[in-house]
C-alpha cells in the first residue's frame, strides 16, 4: 500500500489524433500512476477551441484503450468548465486586471524576453488601463523582483531541482484571451486541483509553465502536485514531434511496436516481450525500478 493516495493524469488537447510524441507522456504517465497503486485520470484539453478538431477526443480516448490505458474515472473536458474557471478568476480578485496592449505594442516595449522566447510584458496596464484603451485579455499580477514568491523553485523526479524567476522569466501573463477563450495556465491548475490530481507526469515542453502553475496554485489555495517532466521526442529536423508539424497518427495495426517504441524512448527496455501483457510486466518493472515507491 503506498502512504499517499495518488492520482495521476494525461490531458491531451484534442487537435489531432494521437501519435508517437504524446503516446510518450501517456505511458510515462500511465506507468507511473500504476507503480504507486495509482488512479490515473484522462481530461481533454480542448479549452482553446480554435484549435479542437472535430472526432480528434473520442479518437484520442479510443487510441489509448486500445494500447490498455483507460481513465480510472470520468473524462473531464475543459471546454465544459468555464463556469469554473470564472470562479476562480474571481478569487483572484484585483491580482487579475485588463490590460488593452496588443502583442505589437508588446513587442516595441522591448523590455526583455520571456523564457519561452515571447517578448516581455512591460507592466503597461497594471495601474489601470490608459485613457481611450479597451481591455483584450486579462493578466495575472506576479511579484516584483525580490517580493515573496517571485522566485518559484520545485523538484522535478526527471530533471532535478527548477528554479524561475517569474517577473524576469515570465512576466504578468494572460489568464484570459483576447478572444475571450480562458488560458491554459489558469484551466491546467483549476482542474489538476480539482480532480485531486497529486502527481504530474507530461513532456518537457511544459516545464516552462510550471512554475506559472505553482504560483497560480499558492493564490488559489491548492495544493502543490510532485512533477516529472519527460524529454520529447523529436523529429528528423530536429522540431517537437507534434501535429502542428504533421506527425502522424499512430499505427493501430502493430500497438505491441507502438507502445515498445514509446517505452524505449523512456529508456525502458521491453524489446523481449512477445505480446501486450508481457510489454506491460517489463515496462512496470523498469519504471518500478526508477521511479518507484521505495
Ligand atoms: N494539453 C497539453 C498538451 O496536450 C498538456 C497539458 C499538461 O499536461 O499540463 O500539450
Amino acid at each position: 500500500m503506498s502512504c499517499h493516495a495518488y492520482v495521476g493524469r494525461f490531458a491531451p488537447s484534442p487537435s489531432g489524433p494521437l501519435h508517437a510524441g504524446s503516446l510518450v507522456a501517456a505511458l510515462a504517465s500511465y506507468l507511473d500512476a500504476r507503480v504507486h497503486a495509482g488512479r490515473w485520470l484522462l481530461r481533454i484539453e480542448d479549452i482553446d477551441e480554435t484549435r479542437t478538431v472535430q472526432g480528434a477526443a473520442q479518437d484520442i480516448i479510443a487510441t489509448l484503450a486500445a494500447l490498455d490505458m483507460r481513465s480510472d474515472g470520468p473524462v473531464l473536458v475543459q471546454s465544459q468548465r468555464k463556469a469554473r474557471y470564472q470562479l476562480a478568476r474571481d478569487r483572484l480578485g484585483a491580482l487579475a486586471y485588463p490590460c488593452g496592449c496588443s502583442r505589437k505594442e508588446i513587442a516595441d516595449s522591448r523590455v526583455g524576453t520571456a523564457s519561452d522566447g515571447a517578448a516581455l510584458y512591460p507592466g503597461t496596464c497594471r495601474h489601470g488601463l490608459a485613457p481611450g484603451k479597451q481591455a483584450r485579455t486579462l493578466r495575472l499580477r506576479v511579484p516584483d523582483p525580490g517580493q515573496a514568491g517571485e522566485l518559484v523553485q520545485f523538484e522535478d523526479r526527471w530533471l532535478g531541482p527548477q528554479a524561475q524567476h517569474l517577473a524576469a522569466e515570465v512576466g504578468d501573463f494572460v489568464l484570459q484571451r483576447a478572444d475571450g477563450f480562458w488560458a491554459y495556465q489558469l484551466a491546467v491548475v483549476v482542474d489538476d486541483a480539482e480532480q485531486g490530481v497529486t502527481d504530474i507526469v507530461r513532456g518537457a515542453d511544459l516545464l516552462d509553465s510550471t512554475a506559472r502553475q505553482i504560483y497560480l496554485q499558492g493564490l488559489l489555495g491548492y495544493p502543490t502536485p510532485r512533477y516529472l517532466h519527460v524529454p520529447l521526442l523529436m523529429n528528423e529536423t530536429g522540431e517537437k514531434f507534434s501535429k502542428q508539424n504533421g506527425a502522424q497518427a499512430l499505427d493501430l495495426n502493430q500497438p505491441l511496436q507502438a507502445l515498445q517504441q514509446a517505452a524505449a524512448f523512456l529508456g525502458l527496455d521491453t524489446g523481449a516481450a512477445r505480446d501486450r501483457e508481457g510489454f506491460w510486466a517489463l515496462a512496470l518493472t523498469g519504471w518500478q525500478a526508477r521511479f518507484g515507491p521505495r
